[in-house]
């Protein structure tokens, strides 16, 4: 059985999507390892991003997190999905209704995982490093949690 993602990962993955797609024109990941820690992207895009271009991509990222928008889910059918999405990453055997991530307004995708209940929570957001070979764009990055009275592991 798949290990549960960190929500907090997952959810800035949401919006690392989103912001890669607004500013460079590129698909959501095609493959991506979330882990509490550290996590990493993976893009098909044919070049490296600049410093300065990673940066304000980290600063998108930021934006979103720091305007504190609501995540919500909510089922549709299917096939209206499939019009409306990108279901590559949905199993076929997702049944007549999938469910719709949304964070604020900025962002809506199929997904099943877990996630925070608004992205204020997800910390601060930095990308550590990136790099490109034969079309894969990777982006790794890292959370900065606020201190919370929870046991850090
Ligand atoms: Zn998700």
């Amino acid at each position: 059985m798949k290990k549960q993602a960190d929500p907090y990962m997952h959810s800035a993955e949401h919006i690392l999507n989103q912001a890669m797609g607004r500013r460079f024109g590129c698909d959501r990941c095609f493959s991506a390892h979330i882990e509490r820690k550290k996590s990493k992207c993976d893009y098909r895009f044919g070049r490296p991003l600049t410093d300065e271009e990673l940066k304000s991509l980290e600063n998108e990222v930021n934006g979103v997190i720091e305007a504190d928008l609501q995540v919500s889910a909510r089922y549709i059918a299917t096939d209206n999905a499939r019009e409306r999405f990108n279901l590559s990453r949905v199993p076929d055997d997702a049944g007549d209704h999938i469910r719709i991530v949304s964070i604020g307004d900025y962002d809506h995708c199929p997904c099943i995982g877990p996630h925070v209940p608004s992205t204020g929570t997800i910390g601060r957001f930095r990308i550590t490093s990136s790099d490109c070979e034969n079309g894969v764009l990777r982006i790794r990055f890292k959370l900065k949690r606020p201190p919370t009275c929870g046991a850090e592991g």
